[in-house]
């Protein structure tokens, strides 16, 4: 058994809260964490009334339901708007002992916010992808049975169709290659060596260069010279490509595309800068989440799957770095990540 030092100890170290109640309802004894979960602006709740303490008549009637049963029972309880939080309580009646001590309640209260956020985000994930997959097969179905029900006997109709056919194919193939890209870069940490950082921007931007005419946009650079880092070469052309992928995609002929970099003693910046369609503000905070898109149909028709942005975010944190979006609708974008050397 621990000694009394011990369990103190323990009671203010466990991230659970911990609440002894008495026969009258009120509260013996809280842990800090009890305190901080239910967001009680005095650290000592001993001595208060268990419902004005926690304002919680929830919690009043677990009481009364572990007394009644004599079991532990065990709810989440509804989210706290004054904290924001979602937690989970565990409540043990203990009776009357033959020595005379009083009936007593202890309550255990765990913190489920964040699990119950990742299950939501998990869910909502699962559902965006079976959406994104449902269009482009029924399109590829819908020209399947236009052609079998006779289409086919047209030459230049069963063409057409093929070709929307390779289309949507060709969509579902980068749905797939973005979605395995993103979750390797969720569950491997990345294999790390030293490498030109300057050189795979140039690389970069040279493969980009013709689309870019194609699209009657000049694409630029002002890079440093000798930027070693050390990081996944693979990922961070992934987190460049996708960069200056947007900025060529949401940039109009005429347009400016520049990749410029921005070096500290810490790591390097770089900076992706267009003179694009821009971003109205209230989509930035989102604009990281995957599928997030402001304007569904124009990335659709540009090729887009929603998941490019997500990508560089998770890649650039996994090497200890961060990315930042700075925009103005209608003038122009400027996406940027840090990595440190
Ligand atoms: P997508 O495949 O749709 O381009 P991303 O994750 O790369 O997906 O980008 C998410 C959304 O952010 C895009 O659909 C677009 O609305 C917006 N976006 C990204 N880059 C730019 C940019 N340079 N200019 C304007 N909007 C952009």
């Amino acid at each position: 058994m621990l000694n009394r030092l011990l369990t103190a100890k323990l009671l203010d170290e466990v991230h659970t809260g911990v609440i002894g109640v008495d026969s009258a309802r009120r509260i013996q004894s809280a842990n800090s964490a009890a305190c901080l979960l239910l967001g009680a602006r005095q650290m000592n709740l001993a001595g208060r009334s268990l419902v004005e303490a926690t304002l919680s008549y929830e919690l009043l009637n677990l009481l009364v339901e572990a007394e009644q049963s004599g079991k532990t029972v065990e709810r989440e309880l509804r989210r706290s708007e004054a904290t924001g939080r979602t937690l989970n309580a565990r409540v043990c009646y203990v009776p009357k002992s033959e020595d005379g001590i009083e009936e007593s309640y202890l309550i255990l209260l765990d913190d489920v916010t964040e699990l119950r956020y990742l299950e939501t985000v998990r869910r909502d994930f699962v559902a965006n992808v079976s959406h994104e997959l449902r269009s482009p097969l029924a399109s590829i179905r819908a020209m399947a049975e236009t052609l079998q029900d006779g289409a086919v006997h047209d030459h230049a109709v069963s063409l057409r169709f093929l070709e929307i056919v390779i289309g949507e194919v060709e969509r579902l193939t980068r749905l797939l290659e973005d979605l395995l890209i993103l979750s390797r870069s969720e569950s491997q940490m990345p294999e790390r060596a030293p490498f030109a950082l300057d050189g795979l921007i140039s690389e970069v931007v040279e493969r980009f260069q013709a689309r870019a005419e194609k699209s009657g946009v000049s694409l630029v650079t002002n890079i440093a010279r000798d930027l070693v880092v050390s990081a996944n070469r693979d990922q961070m052309e992934q987190v460049v490509v996708n960069l200056v992928d947007n900025g060529i995609k949401y940039t109009p002929n005429g347009g400016q595309v520049k990749v410029s970099t921005r070096t500290t003693r810490v790591g390097v910046t770089v900076e992706v800068e267009d003179t694009g369609m821009g971003i109205l503000s209230q989509d930035l905070p989102r604009l990281w989440e995957r599928f997030y898109r402001t304007d569904r149909a124009r990335s659709r028709q540009s090729g887009g799957t929603g998941l490019g942005l997500a990508i560089v975010k998770h890649i650039v944190e996994n090497h200890g770095g961060s990315v930042a979006v700075a925009s103005e609708y209608g003038v122009g974008s400027k996406f940027s990540f840090f990595i440190p050397y």
